[in-house]
C-alpha cells in the first residue's frame, strides 16, 4: 500500500494513474482538495478496487494517525503542497502552513506509525519527499567567471528566492533532520518544471494554450528570457515511483528533462503547434504568436534552472522517454481532446466533481 499525499494535484494524479495502470500497488490518496485538487484527474480510480481516497489536511495529526493505522502503508509519497509561485508572492501564509507545518506534521505522523511497526514491515518502510529544483535558487547563464553553463546537482547549496521555494527548502531540511535525528527512512527528490495533461490552467503552458484558443493575450514575464528545464509529467511520475520503490534511503535524486528552454521559446513552440493543429483561429487573429505580450517581470524571478540528472540515471536507470517536442505535442493534443476537463476547472465546477463515483 502506498500513501500518496496531494494525489489530486497535477503530479500526484499522474503518479496515481501510473501506479494503478502499471503496477499492482494499492493506493490511498490523502488530499485536502484545495483549489488545486481535482479528483477528475484520476479517472481510472473509479473502476479500481486498489484505490482509496481520504479528504484530509496534512496539518491534522489526528486524521493522519487515523489514516496511517487504517491503511498501514509501506511507502509514503509526499506531494501535497501549495505549489504556485505567484500565489506565494501574493499570500505566503498558506505556503508556510502546508509546506512547512504540514510536512512537519506528516513526518511526526509517519514516525509514530513507523515506530509502531515490526520486522520487515518496519525495515522496508520509507518516506519519499517530493521537492523542486527551485530550492537551489538561480543559475548563472553562463557563469560570469568560467563561461560555463552550470547545472544543479544533488550537492548544490540551497538558495531559494520565493516564498514558495523557501517553504519547500524548509520542508526538505525537516525531512533530512527526521532521517538524521530519528532514523526515519527518508529519500528526497528535487525536480525541474513539469508540464503535461491535467495541469491546472494557471500554470504557464496550459494558461498559454487556453488563452491562445480563446484569442486572448499570451502574457510573458519580462523579456521571456528565463530558462526552465522542462520535464513531461508522466516521465516524472515514473521516476518518482522508481525512487520510492528502489531509491537508497538517505539519498537525494535530482530529476530533470535535459530540456532547457527560454519561456518565450516555450510560448512560440505552443503557437507553432496550434497553427498546425488548430488552423481555424478565433476571429481577427492572424497568427497565434501575434497574441504574445510582454508584462512586468515577477519580483525575485530566477533567471535559469537546469538539472544534472545523471545520478538517477546511473543508480536507478531512469531517463525521460519524451523529448520536449514529443511531450509538447502530446500536451497540446491532450488539451484539445479534453475540453470538458479544463472547462469544468475554469468554471470552478470540479474538485469533488463526480465524487459519488469515487465512493
Ligand atoms: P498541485 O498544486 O497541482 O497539487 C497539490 C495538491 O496538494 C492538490 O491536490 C492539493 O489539494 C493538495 N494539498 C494542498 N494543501 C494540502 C494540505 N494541507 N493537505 C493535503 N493536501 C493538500 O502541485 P503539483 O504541481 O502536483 O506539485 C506536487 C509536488 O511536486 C509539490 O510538492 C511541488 O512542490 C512539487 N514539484 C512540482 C513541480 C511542478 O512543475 N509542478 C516541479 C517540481 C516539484
Amino acid at each position: 500500500m502506498i500513501l500518496v499525499t496531494g494525489g489530486a494535484g497535477f503530479i500526484g494524479s499522474s503518479v496515481i494513474r501510473h501506479l494503478l495502470s502499471d503496477t499492482t500497488f494499492s493506493v490511498v490518496n490523502l488530499d485536502k482538495l484545495t483549489y488545486a485538487g481535482n479528483l477528475e484527474s484520476i479517472p481510472d480510480s473509479i473502476k479500481s478496487n486498489r484505490y482509496f481516497f481520504e479528504q484530509v489536511d496534512i496539518c491534522d495529526i489526528a486524521e493522519l494517525d487515523r489514516v496511517f493505522s487504517t491503511y498501514r502503508p509501506d511507502i509514503v509519497m509526499h506531494l501535497a503542497a501549495e505549489s504556485h509561485v505567484d500565489r506565494s508572492i501574493d499570500g505566503p501564509g498558506d505556503f508556510i502552513q502546508t509546506n512547512i507545518l504540514g510536512t512537519y506534521t506528516l513526518l511526526e505522523g509517519a514516525r509514530k506509525y513507523w515506530l509502531s511497526l515490526e520486522g520487515e514491515k518496519k525495515s522496508n518502510f520509507r518516506f519519499h519527499h517530493i521537492s523542486t529544483d527551485e530550492v537551489y535558487g538561480d543559475l548563472p547563464h553562463p557563469d560570469e567567471v568560467t563561461g560555463e553553463l552550470p547545472l544543479f546537482t544533488e550537492k548544490t547549496s540551497y538558495a531559494p528566492s520565493s516564498p514558495y521555494s523557501a517553504s519547500k527548502a524548509s520542508s526538505d531540511h525537516l525531512v533530512r533532520a527526521w532521517l538524521r535525528t530519528y532514523g526515519l527512512p527518508t529519500v528526497v527528490t528535487n525536480c525541474s518544471n513539469n508540464y503535461g495533461p491535467y495541469h491546472f490552467p494557471e500554470k504557464l503552458i496550459p494558461h498559454m494554450i487556453l488563452n491562445a484558443l480563446a484569442g486572448k493575450a499570451l502574457p510573458v514575464y519580462g523579456d521571456g528570457s528565463q530558462i526552465r528545464d522542462w520535464l513531461y509529467v508522466e516521465d516524472h511520475a515514473r521516476a518518482l515511483v522508481k525512487v520510492a520503490t528502489k531509491g537508497h534511503i538517505g539519498e537525494t535524486y535530482n530529476i530533470g528533462g535535459h530540456n532547457e528552454k527560454r519561456n518565450i521559446d516555450v510560448v512560440k513552440t505552443l503557437c507553432e503547434l496550434l497553427e498546425e493543429l488548430v488552423p481555424n483561429k478565433p476571429e481577427g487573429i492572424g497568427s497565434y504568436s501575434d497574441l504574445i505580450t510582454y508584462v512586468k517581470d515577477r519580483p525575485g524571478h530566477d533567471v535559469r534552472y537546469a538539472i544534472d540528472a545523471r545520478k538517477i540515471a546511473d543508480e536507478l536507470g531512469w531517463t525521460p522517454e519524451e523529448t520536449f517536442e514529443s511531450g509538447m505535442r502530446k500536451t497540446v493534443q491532450w488539451y484539445l481532446d479534453n475540453k470538458e476537463w479544463w472547462q469544468r476547472v475554469l468554471s470552478g465546477d470540479y474538485k469533488l466533481g463526480r465524487i459519488g463515483e469515487h465512493g
